[in-house]
C-alpha cells in the first residue's frame, strides 16, 4: 500500500520531517506547489548518458549568482502556508561554491531544503554532516544498476557506484532521510529486482523508480517497451506491499491502473480502494504541485517540461505558480502530437489522438515531473 500511496501523491519528494512542511496540509496546488526544484548550476562532473540537465563541467555564463539567488529564495516566502519544500539540484548543487549560505538564507526563511547531490569526490562523509547540520531534510542518491560495471556504465565516470554506495552507507550512520532514484529504462529494466535487493540495508525512506521520457542526454536511452512498462509496473506493486521503505514511481501514470487492477484482483472492495488512497490525487503535478527554477532563473512547470512561463530575474516566482500549468496545456494543446508522444509511457501510448483527448490522457496518467527522468540526477 505505501506505493499506492506514493504513487497518489507522486509528489517525488516526500520525506522532508521539517514542522514546515506538511504533505497532508490542505493547499491549492495551482497557486501554492508542494516541491519547488532549483536547477542551482548546469555544473556537473559526471556525465551520465541520461541526464535531463545536459549538465556540463563549467557552470552556464548566464546562471543565478549569489545575489541573484538570495534575491529568488527571498520571493518563496510569499506563498500561502505551507510553503514549498525547497529541492536543490543541478547539475550537482555541491559545484556550487555558496551552497551553504544559500542553504542557511533558505533556512533561515523557513523553507524546508533537501538536496541531491551527484556522486563525485566532492560527496563526503564531511560534506553529508554539515548538509545535517545546516538544516538539510533529505538526501537525494541515484542508483541505476546493482554493480559498478552497470551503474558506471549509464553515469559515465568510473567509480560512480562506490562513491554512491559510500554515501548511502553514511546517510544510514548519519541518519539522514534517504530518497533513491533509480532509471527504469531499457538498458535496466532487468537489474530492478538485484537493485531493490541491494538497497534493503540501507534503511533509506524512499525508493522511486523514474520512467525513462526521452530530453536532454536522455534521448540517447531506450524508453521500456509497453510490455516491459507493465510487468515493471506490476513488480513495483507486489514488492511494495513488503518493502520496508517507500516505493514509487515517477513519470508512470500507469502505475495507478496498475495499482487498481491488482487491487480488485486481490478482492478489495471499491470502498476498501478508495480509503487505500489508491484514488487520490489523480494528474499531472507539472505546474500543479510542483515547480522548476533552471540554473538560469526560468519559471518552468517541472524539470522535465522546459516550457518557461517566466524568470526569477524580473518576475515574481508567486506570481507565476498559477501560470506554468495553463502555458504547458496549450503548449501540449497546440504540439499534442510530439508532446503527448513523448510524454507518455505505458500500454497506452501509441493510442494517442485529438488534443483535447490527449490532454485529459496525459493527466489522469502522468503525475508530477512529467516530462522526463526526473530527479534531475
Ligand atoms: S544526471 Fe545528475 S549526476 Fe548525472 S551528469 Fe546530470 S547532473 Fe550530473
Amino acid at each position: 500500500m505505501r506505493a499506492i500511496l506514493a504513487a497518489a501523491y507522486d509528489l517525488q519528494w516526500v520525506m522532508s520531517t521539517s514542522p514546515n512542511h506538511s504533505h497532508h496540509a490542505p493547499r491549492d496546488y495551482a497557486k501554492n506547489p508542494m516541491n519547488l526544484y532549483w536547477e542551482m548550476t548546469q555544473s556537473c562532473a559526471l556525465a551520465c548518458r541520461h541526464c535531463r540537465a545536459e549538465a556540463i563541467s563549467t557552470p552556464h555564463p548566464m546562471e543565478l549568482n549569489f545575489e541573484e539567488s538570495v534575491a529568488f529564495l527571498r520571493q518563496i516566502p510569499d506563498f500561502d502556508a505551507p510553503l514549498p519544500q525547497l529541492i536543490l539540484t543541478g547539475g550537482d548543487p555541491l559545484a556550487r561554491a555558496d551552497l551553504f549560505e544559500l542553504i542557511d538564507e533558505a533556512r533561515n526563511l523557513g523553507i524546508a531544503v533537501s538536496i541531491t547531490p551527484a556522486a563525485t569526490p566532492a560527496l563526503t562523509r564531511e560534506v553529508l554532516v554539515r548538509l545535517k547540520e545546516h538544516g538539510v531534510d533529505g538526501l537525494g542518491l541515484s542508483l541505476d544498476g546493482s554493480a559498478a560495471d552497470r551503474h558506471d556504465s549509464i553515469r559515465g565516470v568510473p567509480g560512480t557506484f562506490d562513491r554512491t554506495i559510500q554515501a548511502l552507507r553514511w546517510g544510514h550512520e548519519l541518519e539522514m532521510p534517504v530518497q533513491v532514484n533509480t532509471l527504469a529504462a531499457a538498458e535496466t529494466v532487468d537489474d530492478v529486482p538485484a537493485i531493490y535487493e541491494l538497497l534493503k540495508p540501507f534503511g533509506i525512506a524512499r525508493w522511486s523508480l523514474f520512467f525513462l521520457i526521452s530530453v536532454g542526454r536522455g534521448k540517447v536511452l531506450q524508453p521500456l517497451s509497453p510490455e516491459d512498462g507493465e510487468k515493471l509496473m506490476t513488480w513495483i506493486y507486489d514488492t511494495s506491499r513488503f518493502a520496508s521503505f517507500t516505493v514509487a514511481t515517477t513519470e508512470a501514470p500507469s502505475f495507478r491502473r496498475v495499482a487498481l487492477e491488482r487491487m480488485r484482483e486481490a478482492g478489495m472492495t471499491g470502498e476498501q480502494i478508495r480509503s487505500s488512497g489508491a484514488t487520490r490525487s489523480y494528474g499531472i503535478r507539472d505546474g500543479h504541485g510542483i515547480m522548476f527554477v533552471s540554473n538560469t532563473g526560468d519559471i518552468c512547470p517541472a524539470g522535465f517540461l522546459p516550457l518557461p512561463v517566466g524568470n526569477v530575474r524580473k518576475d515574481h516566482i508567486v506570481d507565476m505558480s498559477a501560470i506554468p500549468r495553463s502555458s504547458a496545456n496549450s503548449t501540449i494543446l497546440r504540439n499534442s502530437k510530439t508532446a503527448a508522444a513523448s510524454a507518455i509511457t505505458g500500454r497506452f501510448a501509441a493510442a494517442l489522438v485529438p488534443a483535447h483527448s490527449r490532454l485529459r490522457e496525459i493527466r489522469s496518467r502522468r503525475t508530477r515531473f512529467a516530462f522526463s527522468i526526473r530527479a534531475n540526477c
